[in-house]
């Protein structure tokens, strides 16, 4: 299997390749900027390089870059969207620094211009930039549809998809978002998957997000607890990892920890796999 977490890009690539693998991970997810601003880190094509050859030596899963949190492809002002839709390129450029790896962002919040409109804009964007064809699989996010969030419904998804027409565009399962948007993880993990096989098919499927909700089944709230310490509970998880649809996929624990929590979690769900 292949498991990792968020880690801190300060240090570099090939740093970040070296604490994944002490943390018994192998695979890992990093903000390709600040996740709460927009400044990134100056390329070093040198470490990017080292981290490549190591990735490969090491046997690692696909990476799952992370776009910042403050990119919203469809806000209402057209500067702004301008803005966003140029980061959102600029990072998928940069990521041919690692080429074959996922970038996964969050798709956006319409604010108040309805769901359609956003799906169009943010559809518009994403031609734009994988018309450039770098060397990176895009992946959308499952969200929990809190605010104006689109991605909450796989319909929205599925939508967002087909206007771009691109088969290399995915999708991301965050097990917290899908749970606080409703799809019920914990009793009927086959009918979710079913859904999102009969909605978006299950071949869109690249990659998860695992992190456990402090919130219950369709609170839309997105809000992430430590594995069993929310309410989708470790039973939920075993069952996950262990999915014939799942256990190939990168999975991304985003709980609340800092390294050792996160080597923790590593451990327990290598136990769980059976
Ligand atoms: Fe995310
Ligand atoms: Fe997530
Ligand atoms: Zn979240």
């Amino acid at each position: 299997m292949y498991v990792g977490c968020h880690l801190s890009s300060a240090g570099g690539s090939e740093a970040m390749v070296q604490t994944a693998c002490s943390i018994g991970a192998n695979t890992f997810a990093f903000f390709t900027r600040n996740p709460r601003g927009s400044k990134a880190k100056r390329p070093n094509p040198e470490d990017d390089a080292r981290a490549v050859e190591l990735l490969k030596e090491l046997r690692f899963g696909k990476l799952v870059a992370h776009g910042s949190y403050t990119m919203n492809l469809c806000t209402a002002d057209p500067e702004a969207r301008r803005f966003a839709a140029g980061i959102l390129r600029e990072d998928l450029a940069r990521m041919a620094a690692l080429p074959g790896n996922y970038y996964n962002f969050h798709p956006g919040s319409h604010v108040g211009q309805g769901t359609q409109a956003g799906i169009d804009y943010i559809a518009q964007a994403l031609r734009s930039a994988l018309a450039h064809g770098y060397p990176v699989q895009v992946l959308l996010e499952t969200m929990a549809g809190k605010g104006s969030e689109i991605g909450g419904r796989f319909e929205e998804l599925k939508a967002i998809l087909d206007a771009v027409g691109s088969k290399d565009l995915g999708v991301c399962l965050d097990t917290c978002h899908v749970f606080d948007a409703g799809y019920d993880l914990v009793n009927d993990l086959d009918g979710v998957l079913a859904e999102f096989d009969r909605v978006i098919g299950l071949e869109r499927l690249r990659a998860l997000h695992l992190n456990d909700s402090r919130n219950p089944l369709g609170s839309r709230k997105d809000r992430h607890a430590c594995l069993g310490a929310g309410c989708l509970g470790l039973d939920a998880f075993q069952a996950i990892v262990n999915h014939p649809a799942l256990k190939d996929k990168p999975m991304i624990l985003e709980t609340p920890n800092e390294l050792p929590g996160y080597q923790k979690e590593i451990a327990l769900l290598r136990q769980m796999e059976s």
